[in-house]
């Protein structure tokens, strides 16, 4: 690929690391492991129309693709360290190129992550992020650890960039709640401190990138156990809450993806301490059910009727 283009990339995204022994410019990175940690990686993938509307502004494409990277790793308990970024662009065009470095370093530099290297290519538009991290020799945080018993809870609010999506479909955007919603679609907060600060408390953790039911049920898979969740409990934004009907906000919290928060079990004991831990972090921390013998995830309403899954979101039993 043309040497300026990646140049531009390069120029943005300049971090000062000194592990990253060599960095973009030759045929691979060299990267210094620091001595006694593991290193955790990950890698996503955003392809247009499919994890992000057309349209969207190329800004905040840079930024989701870290940041749904960090988010894998926020819920592992690794602290985000390098990248690869690669890039396939129908033509080389370089407001879009800017536009996505620009993006992907104001996240960066939030955690002083460097851009180590990458690809770029022509196709249709595609955009890869593998990230690295560290974390101290079995401390990392897994999908597998939840026992009966252990409360569930999740980080911030759920179902917002659920809502995001529908209003960028419905092209209302006006007023400031709808722009909170789409701005949840479009720039998620990687819970990444919150992540370093479940290592001391969290039996199990995973990001919420596919829907809360959805990932919580593969932790379960994982744990070998089953779940069970209150609607009445699952935390909900008041733009949220304002701007859908009751029924469709429950759905979006239950069902709806993107919002790259964490869903964590705990000993019943530690739910107050970890709840003050990520509050001192800025970070709101609900339970919303608990761990149970068996499998999957099951659903009650505040009448405590159990809900099923319908083609449209979620039914009563036999109702
Ligand atoms: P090669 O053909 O040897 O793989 P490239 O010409 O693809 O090399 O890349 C040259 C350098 O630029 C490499 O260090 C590569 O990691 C980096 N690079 C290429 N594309 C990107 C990108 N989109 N983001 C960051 N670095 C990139
Ligand atoms: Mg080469």
């Amino acid at each position: 690929m043309e040497f300026t283009l990646i140049d531009r990339i390069r120029e943005r995204t300049a971090q000062g690391r000194d592990d990253v022994r060599l960095g973009i410019g030759d045929d691979a990175a060299l990267l210094a492991v620091p001595a006694g940690q593991e290193l955790a990686v990950a890698i996503d993938t955003l392809v247009e129309g499919v994890h992000f509307p057309i349209g969207t502004a190329a800004v905040d494409i840079g930024w989701k693709s870290l940041a749904v990277n960090l988010s894998d790793l926020a819920a592992m308990g690794a602290t985000p360290a390098w990248a690869l970024l690669a890039l396939t662009l129908p033509s080389a065009d370089a407001a879009l190129i800017d536009g996505l470095a620009n993006g992907f370093a104001q996240l960066a530099q939030t955690y002083r992550l460097a851009l180590v290297g990458g690809d770029t290519t022509r196709g249709a538009f595609t955009i890869s992020v593998a990230v690295h991290g560290f974390v101290p020799p079995g401390k990392a945080l897994r999908r597998s650890g939840a026992h009966v018993g252990d409360a569930v809870l999740v980080t911030g609010t759920l179902g917002d960039a659920a809502a995001g999506l529908k209003l960028v479909q419905k092209g209302s955007n006006a007023d400031a709640r709808s722009a909170f919603l789409i701005e949840r679609l479009n720039r998620p907060t990687p819970r990444v401190a919150a992540g370093l600060a479940l290592r001391e408390h969290a039996s199990a953790c995973i990001d919420i990138s596919d829907g809360l039911l959805a990932d919580l049920g593969h932790l379960c898979a994982a744990s070998n156990v089953g779940a069970e969740i209150e609607t009445s409990l699952l935390p909900r934004s008041s733009a949220l809450l304002d701007l859908f009907d009751e029924e469709v906000a429950r759905d979006f919290a239950l069902s709806g993806g993107d919002d790259y928060e964490l869903c964590f079990t705990v000993p019943g004991q530690h739910v107050a301490a970890v709840q003050a831990d990520l509050a001192r972090l800025g970070c709101g921390a609900t339970k919303i059910g608990r761990i149970v013998e068996g499998g999957g995830v099951s659903v009650r309403d505040p009448e405590g009727r159990w809900l099923e899954p319908a083609r449209n979101g979620w039914d009563h039993f036999g109702a």
